[in-house]
């Protein structure tokens, strides 16, 4: 059993599931998000618009992961492998799990087939800025992740593209 910083015992549950990747990818300068199919506790047969993230499997780090996530679900391949770049890989809800989330970003080349698992529905869509700040303003975007990419994709990546001309 931990200790806290009070000296006193504290008992947790906690639930393990290791690390993920999500994958902020551009493609011709518009973001890729996915209108994705998930079970919700509580709220069944449910969509949610989401970015393409995955289970960082033994022996792969943030970017591999990511890049084998972003193929298997969107066909995409990166413009430049060597230009992928892990931005940060925050702890999801540390109270009560120890998933960090890598999030990998990709300028995206090619795309190729899709690889879907079974029971992984998911449709593709590009957004540029202005379609994002409206979704945003909705409130569209209910997973913490995606609006954190999107946040990033918006009020970093695009003001840092300007910045270097
Ligand atoms: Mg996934």
């Amino acid at each position: 059993m931990r200790v806290g910083p009070d000296g006193k015992p504290r008992r947790r549950y906690k639930v393990t599931t290791g690390p993920a990747a999500v994958i902020i990818a551009i493609v011709n300068g518009k973001l890729l998000i996915q209108w994705h199919y998930r079970e919700i506790p509580n709220e069944p047969n449910t969509w949610i618009w989401e970015l393409p993230a995955g289970r960082v499997d033994a022996g792969e780090n943030f970017i591999q992961a990511g890049i084998r996530e972003l193929k298997e679900e969107t066909g995409f391949i990166p413009k430049a492998k060597e230009e992928v770049k892990l931005i940060f890989n925050p702890y999801s809800s540390p109270g009560f799990t120890d998933e960090v989330k890598g999030f990998v970003l990709v300028e995206c080349g090619e795309q190729k087939e899709q690889e879907l698992e079974s029971g992984e529905f998911l449709q593709l869509h590009l957004k540029a800025p202005e379609e994002l700040k409206q979704m945003l303003a909705k409130g569209e975007i209910v997973d913490l992740a995606t609006l954190l990419g999107v946040y990033y994709y918006l009020y970093t990546y695009l003001p840092g593209l300007k910045g270097s001309g």
